[in-house]
């Protein structure tokens, strides 16, 4: 069935859309109605931020947000009750004074006041694809994606408990650097972070209050359990705070380092002379360093008291060995695609001319220009399976669902169709069917799907048993689910690679299976595909013995949409 048809209910899509558009305008109403009856409580108004020692408070405050949560840039808004908007204040991190000034919204809709209004932290992967991105016009500086939490005044009672929460505006964060998005970890830390910027903000603490012992705690756990590496160093170079994972990176403990002067702490010559750099000048530095066979970006910040006077640096490694590597796959995955459109296209080619160069039939008689045609039709398919597999991960990546087509199919009759074709392929391989001895049941599948899943695990069968053997196609009815397995007795696959087996553009075997065909596509698409009906896909394997990957389908899937 196609994506336009019609949904289970009767209605169209766009009949749907019609009425989702006016829902959404009725709420706005509604929102609108209520921010007149009932305005939200506001804390006395926040001091202004012209205040010089505040003004820089705050500017070493957004700076930090910035560094540690690795964001390109990090604005505060606060309420003004009399004109019932959001207002960004300067100053802000990487937004200039224009921007800061632009950025004054409503706090009736779009993301601040969402954010404001319902006190809880949004986050936005994508802003593009969010209205209430628009409706602040942060596409107009520059944002793709955002964390925004809310800053909320608590007043508790003696025994501590909250009895009023009060908004004072939203700190936002945008743009996670290196193509990334806010994490959950994210959100964690600048909620932390953004209480005590609420605290001073709300006049509750003084500009440059030290901070409670109490906040204090509370700050260095969040620190110690961020999954990048965090170093704290004073203006000598001696280690202030470091925890965990920038402990491991220097092979020291955090009780032995702490008070150290980096000379000790920090072996590696070029990260240590990139933090003396640090030390010696104003701004931020970044570099990346390769560490225990890691890459890190390394961003380091000088820190400054409420004076403006410098009292150290503070530098954040992220690990980024995991883009670094998609980017290397998908520069090698540009080089294998082009090579693979051009293997069949040259062979179609080739044979066309042949055929074009021999208008009389003189050379090839009718048997061998049969024959011809049947590479060339070959070829097409493949260039057809090629390019239906660059589009199906392409829909996959922008987080579409792949559309499923079901209906009733014979899965016995399906498996031999696929080996049988598949036989066609190879001479120097054995491809055996083993079906239970009762006849395999029909079931609702998407038929094409399947029909995909199992050539692609049967023709890998076959590419990488490159010295033949037998290759099984063994089907199990375990009652709800039929489990298919397909056994091959070629290279195989050690333990260390199995994890990278279903990710995209991922191709194991580098130099030794080079000369066999691939886009290391296939078994990402295979997943993906097992996974849109329901099932698990899995594979056990021995280096130099073989492997076995198995999946499972449901006989029925949950949500049927039978053609
Ligand atoms: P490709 O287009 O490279 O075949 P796949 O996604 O189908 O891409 O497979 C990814 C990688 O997994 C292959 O490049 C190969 O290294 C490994 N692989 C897949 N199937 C097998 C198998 N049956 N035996 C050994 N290795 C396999």
């Amino acid at each position: 069935m196609g994506e336009a048809a019609a949904t289970p209910m009767g209605a169209s899509m766009q009949e749907i859309d019609v009425e989702l558009a006016a829902l959404r305008r009725r709420i706005a109403e509604l929102e609108r109605a209520r921010h007149a009856a009932f305005p939200p409580a506001v804390a006395p108004t926040p001091p202004a931020v012209s205040h010089p020692a505040l003004a820089s408070t705050l500017q070493a405050f957004v700076k930090r947000v910035g560094t540690i949560l690795q964001a390109e840039k990090c604005v505060i808004m606060l309420y003004d009750p009399s004109t019932g908007r959001l207002v960004a204040q300067a100053p802000a991190f990487h937004l200039s004074d224009e921007e800061v000034q632009a950025l004054d919204v409503s706090a009736d809709h779009g993301l601040s006041a969402d954010v404001f209004r319902s006190q809880h932290t949004i986050t936005v992967p994508d802003c593009a694809a969010d209205p209430r991105c628009a409706a602040d016009a942060l596409p107009a500086l520059g944002v793709h994606n955002a964390l925004c939490v809310p800053l909320v005044v608590e007043r508790r009672n003696e025994a501590q408990l909250i009895i009023e929460r009060t908004p004072i505006g939203v700190i936002h964060v945008f743009n996670k650097r290196y193509g990334l998005k806010f994490s959950d970890e994210d959100e964690r830390l600048l909620t932390v972070l953004a209480r005590n910027a609420t605290a001073v903000l709300s006049g509750a603490l003084p500009v440059s209050h030290a901070p409670t012992p109490a906040e204090e705690k509370r700050l260095a756990n969040t620190l110690q359990q961020m999954a990048s590496g965090l170093l704290v160093l004073t203006g000598q170079g001696e280690v202030s705070i470091i925890n965990a994972t920038a402990a491991d990176l220097f092979g020291v403990t955090i009780p032995t380092a702490t008070g150290q002067s980096i000379d000790t702490v920090v072996a590696d010559a070029g990260l240590h002379a990139f933090l003396r750099e640090a030390l010696g000048q104003d701004g931020a530095l970044t570099r990346e360093f390769t560490l225990k066979e890691h890459v890190y970006a390394t961003e380091a910040a000088q820190v400054r008291d409420e004076q403006g006077r410098s009292s150290g640096v503070l530098c954040v490694f992220h690990d980024i060995t995991e883009v670094r590597n998609v980017e290397r796959m998908k520069s090698d995955f540009v080089s294998t695609v082009s090579h693979e459109l051009r293997t069949p296209l040259t062979s179609i080619k080739g044979f066309v001319r042949t055929l074009l160069d021999d208008p009389e039939e003189a050379y090839f008689d009718r048997t061998m220009r049969m024959e011809f045609y049947g590479i060339i039709d070959s070829e097409c398919d493949r260039l057809v399976r090629l390019i239906n597999d660059l589009l199906s991960v392409s829909r996959i990546e922008r987080g579409l669902p792949l559309t499923m087509n079901y209906c009733t199919t014979d899965a016995g009759a399906l498996v031999e169709k696929c080996v049988a074709f598949q036989r066609s392929y190879t001479e120097r391989h054995a491809l055996r069917v083993r079906l239970p001895e009762e006849a395999l049941p029909h079931i609702t599948a998407d038929k094409d799907k399947l029909d995909q899943v199992l050539t692609n695990l049967i023709s890998n069968a076959i590419k990488y048993s490159p010295d033949g053997g037998t290759i099984t196609l063994s089907v199990v009815d375990e009652g709800e689910q039929l489990r298919f397995a397909v056994t091959d007795q070629g290279i195989g696959i050690a333990p260390e690679h199995m994890h990278k087996l279903f990710q995209r553009f991922s191709r194991i075997h580098g130099g030794d299976t080079q000369r066999v065909g691939g886009t290391g596509l296939g078994l990402f698409l295979t997943k993906n595909l097992v996974e849109a009906h329901g099932g698990a896909i899995w594979v056990e394997s021995t280096p130099g013995i073989g492997s076995t990957f198995l999946f499972t389908i449901p006989k029925q899937p949950t949500s049927v949409n039978e053609k």
